[in-house]
């Protein structure tokens, strides 16, 4: 079994490597190809053309989608489904395993937003369109973005223009993911009175964010220290 995130982000590397490993269970529409997007809540979906020729890396709509903790539920439950379908044998085990992990990740979500709650509707800037499903599922209003578009880099214009707006609007925190280069949030931060935090999308981002609780206890952490410090 390969579960892949699927909506065209792995879709740099992850092909050869498919093809590669000659393993048929698992090429594309093979039953052990697990696609998890199509179990999720996918947001940014594109109504007109999209293609990556102009640059923009999602294409299919937001790939990040795993940062819905509703999410991760609903792709462990077609993990569970298709476990139990590869291994009939198994199947109380499966269903064991889910049950535990859904009652830990709601008692675990519930802790979670009321964390969140005092920043509700709280408008940030983000460099990388990678965080619509948890701003949805936490109630903060993303406003705008370092990069022009997903996949593009800063130009001095939209930075310019990103600079007016948080301005305007009151905006005083820069959300990174941690493999972009600082200099321009930095320089962004300069203008507005802002704060750069760089928050990790995925799990093993940092050391201590060793499984999908510990990455929503780090973002939130990093966050409601950010909003704070900006109050
Ligand atoms: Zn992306």
């Amino acid at each position: 079994m390969l579960i892949v995130v699927g909506l065209q982000l792995e879709i740099g590397w992850l092909p050869p490597l498919i093809t590669q490993s000659g393993n048929p269970r698992i090429q594309i529409a093979a039953p052990g190809y697990f696609d998890a997007s199509q179990y999720a809540q996918i947001l940014e979906i594109p109504t007109g053309q999209v293609t990556r020729a102009e640059g923009d890396v999602h294409p299919l709509g937001n790939p990040h989608y795993w940062l819905d903790p509703e999410n991760g539920l609903r792709i462990a439950k077609a993990i569970q489904n298709k476990l139990s379908e590869m291994r009939p044998a198994d199947v109380a085990y499966f269903a064991q395993r889910y049950a535990s992990f859904e009652q830990r990740l709601k008692e675990a979500d519930q802790k979670w937003l009321a964390e969140m709650k005092p920043y509700a509707g709280r408008k940030i800037v983000t460099y990388h369109r990678s965080w619509p499903n948890f701003a949805k599922h936490f109630n903060l209003d993303v406003v705008g973005y370092v990069e022009p578009r997903p996949g593009i880099p800063p130009s001095p214009q939209h930075t310019l223009q990103l600079i007016g707006q948080m301005k305007r609007e009151g905006v005083k925190i820069i959300a990174v993911e941690p493999y972009f280069d600082l200099k321009t949030p930095n320089a962004v931060a300069r203008e507005t009175g802002g704060l750069v935090v760089v928050l990790m999308p995925s799990v093993g981002g940092e050391k201590e964010i060793t499984d999908y609780f510990k990455l929503f206890d780090y973002d939130i952490a990093k966050l409601k220290q950010a909003f704070d410090a900006t109050r």
